[in-house]
């Protein structure tokens, strides 16, 4: 492949350097080598980027909806049709297969295509008070939003917080992964192409402890939206703290495919190991857990290995069933849950902690399943971010519902059942933001809220709920009575 241009930031429409020159390498998962460098910003970076969005939305506020609408629709149609480039950087900059990059593309397109569609659609309320006063209510943008990502899905993470943003008259920093920055420069490039005006849309690249931290921490930032690792929602949160900034966080999950006796099981085992593949299971979503019923549990599970071992493992730009994980740190963090796994009592029966034979440098790790796994351990509590997958059995739908319920998180759960009654019994009773019975995810999902209950998150993203927490509430209240 030809060797990649300049990599620069985008900030008040210009692409530029970070103010003190400094960068840092980028490089491809799937071979371990440096494709790229981009620039290193810091806190007086981060300065100019807020600066520059504090300007640009002065115009953009005042921009009709309709006007604000139309230039997400076409820049919508930009994206799709400049896919095949912003795929395959997407494949080099995250190792994620190139299939599942062109459907995070698709998703970018479809997230400014349906918040550009509802830009001019949602207004407020009038408030019956009587003849003495008319009262309504406005939805007004919060002004400069902070968008910080992860490195999975850096396409589609950002846009999902991005286009409500932009739709509902904000102005948008948003802070790119430093495992795979790539992706969101390209994306903040095609949008100005599209004809999105300077400052209002910046991109900034940079670690996060730098960059990152600044940018939580800067005063006039009105509201962040933080997708990434409990960990660091946590650091953010106490950034925010200090200037009472509205926060979003969207953060991990430890999520249950609940797998009845009664169900389609073919199907099911198949959506449950394909749902953690794709990705190498890092995605927030993965269904890391399967909770399966006694009586079913060996043809499920062995149908499930079947499928996982016979994934098949290779570069991201040749669309494999898998591809590698993000980083060399990465791929440690992921061996060292499977000894522990193993030291816990769990029994693998496929993967483990042998490098598969992939003949590259990249940061493979084969796809891996325990059963026989104890309830209490790291590997059924944990977020591993790695293509492991935890076996869990159960007797009773009780027993199901506790062990779903049994993590901190609450993200999502799959529910694989062809009772209609039970399937609505046990999705009311799942402590998690979204639940799928007989499927795990709807097409991109972009229709959907999204987000976590307990420490999977604050706050929703996608559908008309993310919409809406881009905008406050202004009441106004006039005295037109003459009592
Ligand atoms: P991470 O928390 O390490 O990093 C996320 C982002 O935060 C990066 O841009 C990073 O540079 C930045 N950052 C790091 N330290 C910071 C600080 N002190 N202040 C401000 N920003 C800082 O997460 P990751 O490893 O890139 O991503 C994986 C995690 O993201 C997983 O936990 C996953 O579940 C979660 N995730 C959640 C969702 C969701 O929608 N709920 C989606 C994707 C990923």
């Amino acid at each position: 492949m030809a060797d990649l241009p300049l990599q620069l930031q985008l900030i008040n429409g210009e692409d530029v350097e970070a103010l003190d020159g400094e960068r840092f390498d980028v490089l491809d998962p799937s071979t371990g080598e440096r494709i790229a460098d981009v620039p290193r910003a810091k806190a007086a970076d981060v300065d100019l980027a807020v600066a520059a969005a504090r300007d640009a939305f002065e115009t953009w506020r005042r921009v009709t909806p309709a006007d604000r609408g139309r230039l997400l629709v076409a820049a919508a149609q930009h994206v799709r049709e400049r896919s095949a480039e912003l795929a395959l950087i997407g494949a080099l900059d995250t190792g994620l297969p190139l299939t599942s990059i062109e459907r995070d593309v698709e998703a970018t397109a479809r997230y400014l295509e349906f918040y550009g569609g509802l830009a001019d659609k949602i207004g407020g309320d009038v408030v019956p008070l009587g003849p003495e006063f008319l009262d309504y209510t406005e939805r007004e943008p919060w002004g400069v939003c902070a968008v910080i990502v992860p490195y999975n899905s850096p396409f589609q993470v950002l846009a999902r917080s991005m286009a409500p943003a932009l739709a509902a008259g904000n102005t948008v920093v948003g802070k790119s992964a430093e495992q795979a920055p790539l992706g969101p420069l390209y994306l903040a490039r095609a949008l100005r192409e599209a004809g999105i005006p300077r400052g209002v849309v910046n991109v900034i690249t940079g670690l996060g402890t730098e960059s990152g931290a600044a940018l939580t921490a800067h005063a006039d930032v009105d509201r962040i939206t933080f997708t990434g690792s409990e960990a660091t929602g946590r650091l953010v949160m106490e950034a925010a703290t200090r200037n009472l900034t509205p926060v979003t966080l969207e953060l991990g999950g430890k999520s249950p495919q609940i797998v009845f006796a009664d169900a389609d099981l073919e199907l099911a085992a198949k959506t449950v190991a394909a749902s953690l593949v794709w990705s190498a299971g890092q995605v927030c979503s993965a269904g890391t857990r399967l909770l399966v019923e006694r009586s079913v549990r060996d043809g499920v599970v062995a149908a499930v290995v079947a499928e996982m071992s016979a994934t098949k493992l290779g570069a991201a730009v040749d669309s494999p069933g898998m591809g590698p994980l993000i980083s060399e740190q990465q791929r440690t963090s992921v061996l060292a849950a499977i000894d522990a796994a193993s030291s816990d009592g769990a029994r693998l029966l496929t993967g483990g902690s042998e490098l598969p034979e992939t003949g590259s440098g990249g940061f493979f790790v084969s796809p891996t399943v325990f059963d026989q796994v104890d309830p209490s351990s790291d590997l059924a509590q944990e977020e591993i971010f790695g293509p492991v997958l935890a076996v869990m059995d159960f007797e009773t739908e009780e027993e199901a519902l506790e062990l779903a319920n049994g993590t901190r998180f609450g993200l999502i759960a799959g529910l694989w059942t062809r009772d209609l009654a039970k399937a609505h019994r046990v999705a009311r009773e799942l402590r998690c933001g979204q639940v799928y019975v007989n499927t795990f995810g709807a097409g991109t999902g972009i229709e959907l809220p999204f987000g976590g209950f307990k420490n999977s998150g604050i706050g929703r993203e996608k559908g008309i709920a993310g919409y809406l927490e881009y905008s406050q509430i202004k009441n106004i209240c006039v005295k037109v009575g003459t009592e």
